[in-house]
């Protein structure tokens, strides 16, 4: 495997869906409380980064956020799971054959590098049919911090495909300037998609190294994950 594409989920390859809810569900069963969660966005963000922010805002203590955890993402995965069925995630235009085009390609690895917790990214790929597609990935129940996913998701692709994998034979594929900064972080290339909630020139000035308004253009998007 000479090149390696790591796609982001929310915002990048589907969008809407029921995860907030699922998740505001889950923290009330959980904590009692939201906290602020109109006031945090969640963009780029990890899943337990984002619980934990909104729970220490309001005050809650960091051991009893660490102990109740495990009991939060069992209930978000659960409502999950449940609400997708009648509420589907819609897949963004070009990805689907975006997808099939690389995987007819040898020289290209694809897998995953999101925020999301390993099992709502397998729900929500799931969901529309997706998961096929990655062999491997990089959550957010992971690491905390998105910057530490391009590390891991750098380490597991050398395990299962190039041990001589370099960073620089690695896009970082995400639609928020927290994607494009954990792919700079480990000296990755970055490919911004401008179909989540950041325009063309943010991404941009977050200082990606191809911006683009969707996934659609597959034969350019091919030739740079190539090059
Ligand atoms: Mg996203």
């Amino acid at each position: 495997m000479r090149r390696v594409a790591f796609f982001d989920i929310d915002g990048t390859l589907m969008t809407g869906g029921p995860a907030k809810d699922a998740f505001r569900t889950a923290m009330i069963d959980t904590f009692g409380t939201v906290g602020d969660i109109e006031g945090v966005s969640f963009g780029g963000k990890t899943d337990p980064q984002i619980a934990r922010e909104l729970l220490s805002g309001i005050g809650y203590e960091v051991d009893l956020i660490e102990e109740r955890f495990p009991l939060l993402w069992h209930y978000y995965a659960e409502r999950l799971e449940h609400q997708l069925i009648r509420c589907p995630m819609q897949v963004l235009p070009g990805v689907s054959e975006l997808l099939n085009t690389l995987g007819g390609i040898d020289d290209i690895g694809v897998g995953l590098l999101t925020g999301n917790i390993a099992r709502g990214a397998e729900l929500k790929l799931g969901s529309a049919g997706l998961t096929e597609h990655f062999a491997l990935g990089s959550y957010g129940s992971d690491h905390e911090e998105r910057e530490q996913l391009s590390r891991i998701a750098l380490e597991r692709a050398r395990d299962m495909w190039n041990p001589s994998l370099q960073p620089e034979h690695t896009v970082v594929i995400g639609d928020t300037p927290r994607d494009v900064l954990c792919g700079l972080k480990v000296g990755a290339r970055t490919l911004a998609v401008a179909t989540g909630s950041f325009t063309v020139s943010q991404l941009a000035e977050a200082g990606a190294d191809q911006v683009v308004v969707n996934l659609t253009a597959t034969d350019k998007i091919v030739s740079y994950l190539l090059a």
